[in-house]
């Protein structure tokens, strides 16, 4: 990926890039795009060539005649090109065509019958596979659907992280929910993850923000959409950007750091911040640990005169004096919020235990 730099660490970081349209809609728009696209070097140039849909009467891709025109692409500028397989019948139309890899969307990594169907008809090919986070926040259907691919023997698998689906309101148009991509990371750390910055965006001002916290988390790459003429985009015009945008306000502006360093000053100074982290962390668990015996003995005394565990009253106070002391402390309210319910429910069943038993 040519959007790396040398910051700091003196190391070059390098990133794999998935650039180009939403939708292949016609060779000389790819043609006229992959020119422009060459200064990115990127590692494969996407294009959709059926689109899915979220609501009839929108356009749907052009179908089978949109792969000769990636093929002229692919041929024209020596670029690995990938679209997106819904069914088993793309991607024999594309294994057969020689594409270099496929994506599955968010919208078919939901239904494990799509997923086991895709792998069965990828068994053997020499394509890579990226998988897309279903739309629904849930870690265990994205996991299921890369170990679908993985057991057809497709040896090249790697995760995209285009956000989740919600009702409410939003800057981005899917939300990121980072700690998703994290946990998938921590259980398959040598999975290739990137982050397909334009479906979390939804807008160009967003791009930078979203593809910098990527970097920020150690992805892998970047997936984004660009197009030659983004207004007249046929498919997400909102969220396209020409190739002069994504130079001048995503590749040149963004910052790429390294996982870790061989300066001796500065893992020693690290070295010493974590260990006094360390030892508020185990603080915390032993007043944990107390307030969790105080609860018992609580639960004690409500057993013998038969009083239910959740006191709603008490439960507010509680809120109340968290939120207040969390603000004081500078805090942020969600993570109070949060704290204090997993406090509570370990308490209420530390409490169930003892009036149960
Ligand atoms: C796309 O990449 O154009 C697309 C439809 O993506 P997703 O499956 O993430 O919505
Ligand atoms: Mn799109």
């Amino acid at each position: 990926m040519n959007i790396s730099n040398s910051q700091s660490s003196g190391k070059e970081v390098s990133k794999l890039l998935i650039l180009g349209p939403c939708s292949a809609e016609s060779e000389a728009q790819l043609l006229q795009l992959g020119n422009d696209l060459l200064q990115f070097k990127p590692d494969f140039i996407r294009a959709g060539i059926w689109k899915p849909r979220t609501r009839p009467g929108h356009f749907q891709g052009f179908g089978e005649q949109a792969i000769e025109w990636m093929l002229a692409l692919k041929k024209t500028y020596g670029f690995k090109i990938c679209t997106e397989v819904a069914t088993a019948n793309h991607v024999e139309l594309v294994s057969n065509a020689g594409f270099d890899a496929v994506w599955i969307g968010a919208r078919t990594t939901v239904n494990p019958f799509y997923v086991q169907e895709i792998a069965e008809a990828l068994k053997g090919a020499e394509m890579d596979v990226f998988v897309k986070n279903p739309i629904n926040p849930d870690l265990f259907l994205w996991l299921g659907a890369i170990e679908r691919i993985q057991q057809v023997g497709i040896k090249s698998v790697a995760a995209i992280h285009r956000g989740f689906s919600f009702y409410g309101n939003s800057v981005y148009r899917n939300i990121p929910r980072w700690q998703i991509p994290i946990e998938l990371k921590r259980r398959l750390p040598d999975l290739c993850l990137l982050a397909d910055i334009s479906h979390i965006s939804g807008k160009p001002e967003n791009l930078l923000e979203i593809a910098q916290i990527a970097m920020d988390l150690n992805y892998d790459g970047l997936m984004a959409e660009i197009h030659p003429n983004p207004s007249k985009a046929l498919s997400d015009a909102d969220q396209q950007v020409t190739p002069a945008y994504f130079k001048k306000e995503i590749a040149d502006k963004i910052i790429l750091r390294s996982v870790q360093t061989s300066d001796s000053k500065f893992n020693r100074n690290i070295k010493s911040i974590r260990s006094e982290i360390d030892q508020i962390d185990e603080k915390i668990l032993s007043l944990l640990s107390e307030r969790m015996a105080l609860a018992e003995h609580i639960g004690l005394n409500k057993k013998e005169i038969n009083i239910s565990i959740f006191q709603p009253d008490r439960w507010d106070e509680i809120v109340e004096r968290f939120l207040h002391f969390g603000k004081a402390m500078n805090l942020s309210e969600e993570f109070i919020f949060s704290l204090i319910e997993a406090i509570h429910i370990e308490s209420i069943q530390h409490q169930s235990i003892k009036m149960n038993k």
